[in-house]
């Protein structure tokens, strides 16, 4: 029998889950952090299961519409020549229907689909989560609004989720370094780039630059090897102080970029981690996309997993009919092997994503710089992405039988 769900995080696992849970006729809640929908981002893949859970879902073709359109990439020297320039579906290992999308257009689509069947509430979190006496639910409390009961809450509040601290404990258990941090942020597009990206190298840091359709701006990306750092991830003058220290000296356009990345709006800056945890559910408390098994960016999977989670976690609450011991179960025994295959994937990625050596640097340069004469080309290509695309296929989406069109009660925010 389907009931109250509140959803922690309206970026792509939150809205999802919200879109099925609806139509399977439970009665949404989303609370999510920022004081408005986040429409910013960077541009996230929608690879194989990913895309049939979007066709699913109805949204395939918004996502198209909203496609960044890349049309190549390249990586260039210090003074900017272009070593080897391959086209944009080779370099982000796509095939078929997959398609790239900034995160915040997802968010978007996925927002404008739910908004006036699911209650969203801005800028708030929760404080608090404590079981009913009686079991049958969760009290909680929120920073700003009043305390509420729902029967069931879903964390789909990121990397550093509040609900996997307030039901697990610390991050600190859950979160493995990669060896790498990675920062984005908006800039100019001095360059001129018009749906491309630009990839400079160096021994342990690596240099992005890229603009995607409808975007005057473009985006720089900057990653460099490193140990575990400690540092205050809300301390923006920290963050710069780390990128300036790990960039300093760099060639091509790095410090212009750092230049770029003191005055954006939106800089990001945090380690690739994956998050590796044992159970995603306890109680009546469960966790979704990157809160319960974030990749890393470095998978290039985070998104997919997210949508597939949501298809998969509403699908399996439908199916028991809202009984939260059997879902949850199940819902882990789908996902546990897609997760899987695709950390092991990012742990390789987050590996390769920089070069120690000059030597290793020119290595790479020659091969992009061949593929192109090569009379096996294609073969290559399918080479290189067979790995994403293994991580992207590694579910067998069940079918759930067809979902009502709710006619949920929406419930008033008691803010
Ligand atoms: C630089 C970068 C590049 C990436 N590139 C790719 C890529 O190429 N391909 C790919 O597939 N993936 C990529 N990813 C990963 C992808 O963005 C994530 O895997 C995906 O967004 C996960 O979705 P999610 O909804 O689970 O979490 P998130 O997108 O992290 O959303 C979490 C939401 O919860 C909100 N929130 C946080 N705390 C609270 C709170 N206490 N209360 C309420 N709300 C809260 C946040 O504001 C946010 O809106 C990239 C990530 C980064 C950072």
């Amino acid at each position: 029998m389907p009931g109250t769900v509140l959803i922690s995080g309206a970026s792509v696992a939150g809205p999802a889950l919200a879109h099925w849970l609806h139509r399977y006729g439970f009665s949404v809640t989303v609370v999510e952090r920022a004081p408005a929908l986040r429409t910013g981002g960077y541009k996230v893949d929608i690879r194989g299961a990913a895309v049939e859970v979007a066709d699913r879902m109805g949204i395939l073709e918004d996502i198209q519409r909203a496609s960044t359109d890349m049309r190549n990439g390249a990586y260039v020297k210090d003074d900017g020549t272009r070593v080897a320039t391959l086209p944009a579906a080779i370099f982000g290992a796509r095939t078929g229907r997959d398609d790239e999308i900034m995160r915040g257009d997802l968010a978007r689509i996925l927002y404008e689909r739910t908004r006036t069947d699911v209650e969203y509430v801005f800028g708030d979190s929760i404080a608090s989560l404590t079981p009913t006496a009686d079991g049958s639910g969760v009290e909680v409390t929120f920073e700003r609004g009043a305390p509420r009961r729902f029967d069931l809450v879903v964390g789909a509040d990121g990397l550093h989720s509040t609900v996997r601290r307030l039901a697990f404990g610390p991050e600190e258990q859950f979160l493995r370094h990669l060896g790498t941090y990675l920062s984005a942020f908006s800039m100019p597009n001095e360059l001129g780039l018009d749906r491309e990206e630009l990839y400079y190298a160096e021994p342990g840091r690596l240099v992005c630059a890229y603009s995607s359709a409808g975007d005057p701006a473009a985006k720089g990306l900057l990653a460099f090897r490193s140990p575990r750092l400690s540092y205050d991830h809300r301390d923006r003058a920290q963050q710069l102080a780390l990128l300036e220290t790990a960039f300093a000296g760099a060639g091509w356009r790095t410090a212009r970029m750092l230049e770029a990345a003191r005055s954006a709006p939106d800089l990001y800056f945090d380690g690739l981690h994956l998050v590796e945890m044992d159970r995603w559910s306890r109680g009546r408390v469960v966790l979704l996309g990157d809160a319960a098994h974030c990749a890393s960016p470095a998978s290039g999977q985070g998104t997919g997993m997210a949508l597939v989670g949501a298809y998969v976690l509403a699908g399996e609450l439908a199916a028991a009919g809202g009984a939260p011991e059997v879902a949850f179960a199940r819902y882990e025994e789908e996902m546990r092997g897609y997760v899987a295959v695709n950390h092991e994937l990012a742990r390789k990625f987050a590996r390769e994503m920089t070069v120690d050596s000059r030597w290793g640097i020119r290595l790479r340069h020659l091969m992009l710089r061949m593929l192109p004469h090569m009379p096996w080309k294609n073969a290559v290509a399918k080479k290189i992405a067979e790995d994403v695309q293994r991580g992207a296929r590694a579910i067998t989406l069940k079918d759930y039988g067809r979902p009502v069109a709710a006619t949920a009660v929406r419930t008033p925010h008691a803010a």
